[in-house]
């Protein structure tokens, strides 16, 4: 992809702007009723004047539309973004959040006029109880870390009940966990214990029972494990943490791996947590809102967070659970988010849904076949295929040429491709994680393993030319110290506005 040269340098609005100029006439302050606006607002907090630039219509609409096109999304090319799921989300969903009478409800309405609303919460905690194999759902976790904390809480809690909480202080984290498991339960107050993976890529199970013990809370498994394999010791590491009085945890923010093929909570998992905003549509990046909904089974139903929505004559929330962990997040879920995948869960269907883990693993597998070699080496020696993503170094080529991992993820741009994720997981070196998603046509596989093939080859012609890249894109190689610099990062657009 190459970008519209006129891009490259678009100014600010504020250094567009230059005085008198009209883009939109609005009602002048005299013109509208504003006797109940300035009873309403105390006098000093009535503005007279808003610094704004002046600037023409078009002007505003070209500079929004040059923005637009300095930025990469999935509706402009293949985002294989490891662990974050960046795949194609049927725009039904986006519509039907989007609609008025969804998007515009108050939070504080009362229940009876919001019953559809409620009943759609209600069956989506449903459905996904069932998906995952547990019994009672809170959508109300803001994000996949969000919902690792409400988990780690509800063990806590639920320790603190049968007094073992001071002893119980342990939780047992793989060095292929992802980042935030070991961050959530040290927010949660527990000692990260961290179990090595073999040579497989998988939990080493022998060192897993060296530090089992009566001081283990619990174990977080993220599985998919970053590595993009499935524990197939599942049933062992589950049993020997319960043996030992400890709780499990299955991290399921991937759960378009076994979406429809297999549930965490018939592995014998106590508690779960999706993301929505992965495996349920909705692009995950950027930091947007997300979902993060918990399912536990029956003996940790009551601690989920309040409010939980009730089924009775009417739908309504239930604030009446003493044994709750608690509030942890204002009003109720990311309604647009759960709205989202609502419909794509009743769209999919029974039948529909394994057929995304399908694709989802065939298309990881079919990559990793095409690319793998001296360039681009599998992150363990195992026959075990991969699930839906999978990790590759490049540490031969950094060894030969020097370029890096970061080099191969800034040439890729240049081909209007997204950087893979890189530096992750920590356990492989000058890796790159590749997630090709379920929705990416077979045309978009081939060319990506053609363009890693060129950059490798390029890379050993001539390493300057990818360390040169990105070269296509709207911004070049960042100063990262300058960007992140204060004396040099200039937030204020104020001034410039005369
Ligand atoms: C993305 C992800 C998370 C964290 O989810 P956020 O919504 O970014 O907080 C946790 N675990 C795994 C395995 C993930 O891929």
């Amino acid at each position: 992809m190459v970008y519209h040269q006129a891009v490259w340098d678009e100014p600010l609005l504020a250094e567009l702007h230059s005085k008198g100029k009209i883009g939109i006439t609005l009602p002048s302050y005299k013109q509208i009723d504003d006797s109940r606006a300035e009873s309403l607002v105390p006098k000093k907090l009535l503005r007279k004047d808003v610094k704004l630039p002046s600037l023409s219509q078009p002007e505003v609409v070209r500079h929004f539309t040059k923005l637009s096109q300095m930025n990469f999304g999935v509706d402009l090319g293949p985002y294989f973004l490891g662990s974050c799921t960046m795949k194609h989300n049927p725009k039904v969903s986006e519509r039907i959040a989007s609609n008025q009478n969804f998007s515009e409800l108050h939070p504080y309405q009362d229940e009876d006029s919001i019953q559809g609303i409620l009943q759609i919460f209600y069956e989506l905690s449903e459905m996904l109880a069932e998906i995952t194999g547990t019994s009672r759902v809170s959508l109300a976790p803001a994000a996949g870390a969000h919902g690792e904390f409400v988990g780690a809480l509800i063990i806590r809690k639920r320790l603190q009940e049968l007094g073992q909480l001071k002893e119980r202080n342990e939780m047992l984290i793989p060095d292929s966990a992802h980042g935030t498991n070991p961050a959530t339960a040290s927010m949660a107050g527990f000692r990260v214990v961290r179990i090595p993976s073999d040579k497989e890529g998988l939990v080493d199970v022998e060192a897993l029972k060296k530090v089992v013990s009566k001081k283990t809370a619990g174990i977080m498994l993220t599985v998919p494990n970053t590595h993009g394999f499935f524990e197939k010791n599942i049933r062992e590491i589950c049993s020997t943490v319960k043996e030992a009085g400890g709780f499990t945890y299955y991290d399921g923010a991937n759960l378009n791996a076994i979406l429809g093929k297999a549930r965490p909570g018939d592995m014998s998992f106590d508690i779960v947590h999706l993301n929505l905003h992965k495996t349920f549509a909705t692009p995950h990046g950027g930091g947007g809102p997300g979902a993060g909904p918990v399912g536990v089974k029956e003996h940790l139903a009551d601690y989920l967070p309040i409010p939980l929505i009730k089924k009775g004559k009417k739908y309504s929330f239930d604030y009446n659970r003493p044994k709750s962990i608690g509030r942890i997040k204002n009003f109720y879920g990311n309604s647009g988010l759960l709205l989202r995948a609502y419909v794509y869960i009743r769209m999919f269907g029974k039948e529909g849904l394994p057929k995304i883990a399908e694709q989802s693993v065939l298309a990881a597998n079919y990559l990793l076949a095409k690319i793998k070699g001296e360039d681009y080496i599998p992150s363990h020696k195992t026959k075990a295929p991969v699930k839906h993503e999978f990790v590759v170094s490049v540490k031969n080529l950094t060894a030969s040429t020097g370029v890096r991992a970061g080099d191969v993820a800034k040439a890729l741009l240049d081909e209007g491709l997204h950087a893979p994720t890189t530096y992750f997981p920590l356990t492989v070196e000058e890796d790159l994680m590749i997630e090709p998603t379920d929705s990416e046509p077979l045309s978009s596989l081939d060319r990506y393993a053609e363009v890693l093939k060129k950059i490798a080859e390029t890379a050993r012609k001539d390493a300057s030319q990818i360390f040169a890249s990105p070269k296509n894109t709207a911004v070049g190689r960042l100063d990262e110290v300058k960007a992140n610099h204060p004396l040099t990062l200039t937030l204020n657009w104020n001034k410039l506005v005369k």
